[in-house]
């Protein structure tokens, strides 16, 4: 019987649930993509600086101890915050956008696998979101774009997937399209403007666009996108449904 060894980690606290009188049990998005549950011992108890660090949203370096059962869960230790994302945190949309934002990296994760890319790119897309109080339009639409990318589900928005010629007009959930190819193909499609196609790029490039943008259409397409592919299965924003404490 093997014994897991302890291990220094980095990772996204995703949620953080009361457990018994004084611990937490937290959800945590690990750097290298895995997605586990990890009980803090005292969290919830007042002289506990680490405890309150395990706020949803949070970036935290510390230990993750395993004990000598197999079953049991890992106990987080020697803990300390990397960022805690608190300006995000300060307005009611800021916290609308970071619970949206985890929930559907929480649902990803189980239903697809996280990965180290995955985790890089939505941290960094926190600390943006983070700095960039006044302008949160592009955050759910970018971090969509990051699953999309993540799923495999992007298509290179430069040419038609079928003939490449230039400046597609319609999206479909296997490619993109220009308006020929689109009369051809079977499946639904759906019209995509050239600056909306132009933005998709960029997010499928790694950019983090700023200024005005057409965020809402674009958000528009990726939702569809993501919901088509069969990542939603619940009701409508369903996969927001998991996020929060
Ligand atoms: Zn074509």
């Amino acid at each position: 019987m093997s014994i897991r060894r302890n291990e220094r980690i980095q990772a996204l606290v995703i949620k953080g649930t009361p457990q018994g009188e004084s611990n937490k049990l937290t959800a945590l998005f690990l750097a290298d993509g895995r997605m586990i549950n990890a009980v803090a011992h005292g969290a919830r108890k007042p002289a506990s600086r680490f405890g309150a660090s395990l706020e949803p949203g949070t970036v935290i370096r510390a230990e993750l101890r395993y004990g000598t059962s197999q079953d049991a869960l890992a106990t987080l230790s020697d803990g300390a915050i990397l960022n805690s994302h608190q300006g995000l945190k300060q307005t009611l949309d800021g916290m609308g956008i970071l619970f949206d934002f985890l929930g559907l990296l929480q649902y990803v994760c189980r239903c697809a696998g996280g990965d180290a890319e995955l985790y890089r790119r939505s941290v960094t897309l926190l600390d943006h979101a983070d700095q960039a109080q006044d302008d949160l339009s592009g955050i759910l639409p970018m971090v969509r774009g990051a699953v999309l990318l993540h799923l495999g589900r992007m298509p290179d928005w430069t040419c038609c997937s079928l003939c490449r010629a230039p400046s597609p007009e319609r999206v479909s959930l296997h490619g993109v399209y220009c308006s020929r190819c689109a009369a051809l193909n079977r499946g639904e499609t759906r019209p995509v403007a050239a600056a909306v196609a132009g933005l998709a790029d960029r997010i499928a490039r790694g950019e983090i666009p700023l200024g005005v943008q057409p965020w809402g259409q674009l958000d528009d397409v990726f939702d569809w996108m993501l919901e088509a592919s069969g990542l939603r299965q619940e009701n409508n924003r369903g996969y927001t449904t998991h996020a929060g404490r």
